[in-house]
């Protein structure tokens, strides 16, 4: 069966469950909160499971939107629809406040944080004279369509799962764009994300933010549905709860949030049932039973149940299309070509009191391969850090193209026109070729959230896809296009990551070890290839142990040994220098 049809008979069942006679009205109802909490659990999907940000404290937003509308309807008398805006206004304005602060966190202090709030937000809820303290607020009034008031959970049902739906495509389109490929390039960590231009604090933003709205509009939803709330259903144990659905149904995958809703919500119910009626009701070991059955449940199935399901459902991996048109290119050496491309001055490094970087100054001429070569622990990977913003200078400056980049971001940098490789390879493996190469097209990209979310972006996104394609085929990748990244050898993954630098259309290339693990006849291939580029002038500034093709491809080379620019020059001066040899022979000639 293929995704569409999978999705067209999700919704057809959907339809029908109230209209088969004889179904009990509690399943139904049941069916409906298995709906509201999976659009809490899709939220964390794109959070937790893509973004890679853990967080414990989600139930708190539907706190926020069904206390708003819990609060408006009743002591305001404002009508629920007319209170929707605002339950999401206030989801997702906490949401911005919470961001701004949490989202900076890193490791094991993000969740913390989450938990944090979680609780507090909990013991605000029930301290609250206007929400009613710990007895919340009761008789809020149903939803209404027409007049006619939505009581009946049959009616219910079909208002929550059309949210559900909606939520899910507008998520799954989202995942689906250039934005969604920011999204993902989180996982790896902000350093690759940031070295093609994606704004990484105002990208984990905009997720925090929509897994809030998806939150919220459950919260509405949630109050409309029990006509009461209470602060319980917000607290600590419901954001784990929520956090396990998103994990068991399968960490990575919108629609797999439904599947953990499921399992999640109906099994608590069986349980409810099940165990008071072996262990007696004084014990109240529901919990520990759940606790047990979901940890064994994650040992067999540890991405969660989805991937397991998704076999009966293969997609096909995108692909670019056949014609689009170009996407606009930079003009190579439209600079100012008496002055070289990129200069450091005295640019020095300290880690505490190790000097990684020793007042290193060296030039990169426009249309110049130069090498940047020492043992190992030399400083050559930090120099590229210094370059491309990664790591801030102690001292020294960097210019590209005249002007100060030293002291700038990471993405502003990549705007410029810096591309880089990493020394060890930072592609996302279960994504395939063709869209990690796509992500270095980021900036090249318009389309924004809402853009992506509606489907507006196919015209921009059929162009960058095509980019990424034509790079890949530059590299000689075409045969791996639709492969996951990390099913290909590390060597050929290094090659990906130089498409995926190609792809910003960059004016300096930074190669960092991009011959390790070749074999000889990719050397040659790549060594062709950095030719190419050189004679369209681009400049390429490569870090390289293989000194067989640092020798037949550079223009000029810098020696760093301990930190210390040692010796410069062509690679003939190069071969025979004496601190040279010294350096890498240890004295032994
Ligand atoms: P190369 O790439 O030439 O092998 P590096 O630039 O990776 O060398 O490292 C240079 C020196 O700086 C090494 O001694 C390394 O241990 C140290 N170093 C690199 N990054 C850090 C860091 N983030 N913190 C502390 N020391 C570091
Ligand atoms: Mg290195």
């Amino acid at each position: 069966m293929n995704p569409r049809r999978a999705f067209l008979l999700l919704v057809v069942v959907l339809v029908l469950v109230p209209l088969v006679p004889g179904v009990p009205i509690f399943w139904i109802t049941l069916l409906g909160n298995v709906g509201l909490a999976a659009l809490v659990a899709m939220g964390l999907v794109l959070l937790t499971g893509v973004g890679g940000m853990t967080s414990f404290g989600q139930a708190a937003f539907c706190g926020f939107g069904a206390y708003a509308t819990a609060v408006l309807t009743t002591a305001w008398g404002w009508s629920p629809w007319a209170a929707l805006p605002v339950s999401l206004a206030v989801s997702g304005g906490a949401a911005v406040v919470l961001g701004l602060i949490t989202v900076r966190l890193s490791g094991h202090f993000l969740p913390l944080g989450t938990m944090a709030w979680g609780l507090s937000l909990y013991y605000l809820f029930g301290k609250l004279d206007l929400l009613g303290r710990h007895d919340g607020l009761s008789g809020i009034p149903p939803l209404e369509i027409a007049g006619h008031a939505l009581t009946d959970p049959r009616a219910v049902h079909y208002v929550i799962w059309i949210a559900v739906i909606a939520a899910g495509v507008l998520t799954t389109h989202l995942l689906d764009s250039r934005i969604g490929r920011a999204i993902r390039a989180l996982r790896k960590g902000q350093i690759a994300a940031e070295a093609f231009g994606i704004d990484a604090a105002r990208t984990k933003l905009i997720v925090f933010v929509w897994a809030a709205l998806l939150a919220g509009l459950s919260g509405w939803l949630y109050a409309h549905v029990q006509r009461t709330v209470t602060p319980a259903p917000f607290g600590l144990n419901a954001g784990i709860e929520y956090l396990f659905m998103a994990v068991v149904g399968g960490s990575g995958q919108i629609w797999g949030a439904i599947v953990g809703a499921g399992l999640v919500t109906l099994m608590k119910e069986a349980l409810q049932r099940i165990v008071p009626a072996l262990f007696g009701n004084a014990m109240q070991l529901e919990g520990v039973v759940f606790g047990i059955v979901l940890v064994a449940l994650l040992q067999v199935a540890r991405e969660g149940l989805w991937p397991h399901l998704a076999r009966f459902v293969p997609g096909r991996p995108r692909t670019a299309p056949a014609e689009a048109a170009p996407l606009a290119r930079r003009m190579l050496g439209a600079g100012d070509t008496s002055r070289p491309l990129l200069v450091l001055e005295a640019a020095r490094k300290q880690f505490g009191g190790l000097i990684a970087v020793n007042d290193v100054s060296f030039k990169v001429g426009r249309g110049e391969i130069v090498a940047l070569i020492g043992p190992n622990g030399a400083g050559k990977s930090t120099t590229f850090n210094l370059i491309t913003g990664v790591a801030s200078l102690t001292s020294g400056t960097v210019k590209f193209d005249g002007a100060v980049i030293s002291g700038t971001s990471p993405q502003v940098i990549a705007g410029r026109g810096v591309a880089r490789t990493f020394q060890h390879v930072k592609l996302e493996p279960e994504m395939t070729v063709l869209e990690n190469v796509a992500m270095g097209a980021h900036l090249r990209g318009r389309s924004g959230v809402l853009a992506s979310m509606l489907r507006l972006d196919r015209r921009d996104e059929g162009r960058i896809l095509k980019e990424a394609a034509t790079q890949i085929e530059r590299v000689g990748l075409t045969e791996h296009m639709t492969k996951p990244a990390g099913s290909l050898a590390l060597g050929q993954q290094r090659v990906v990551e130089i498409a995926r630098a190609l792809a910003m259309d960059p004016e300096l290339l930074l190669l960092d070890e991009p011959a390790a693990g070749l074999r000889h006849f990719e050397k040659e291939a790549l060594a062709d290839l950095l030719k190419r580029l050189r004679a369209e002038g681009m400049s390429v500034l490569l870090v390289e142990h293989d000194m067989g093709f640092v020798m037949g491809i550079t223009d000029h080379i810098v020696v760093l040994d301990f930190g210390t620019k040692i010796a410069e020059g062509p690679p003939e001066t190069i071969k025979t220098h004496p601190a040279v040899l010294e350096a890498y022979l240890g004295g032994a000639a």
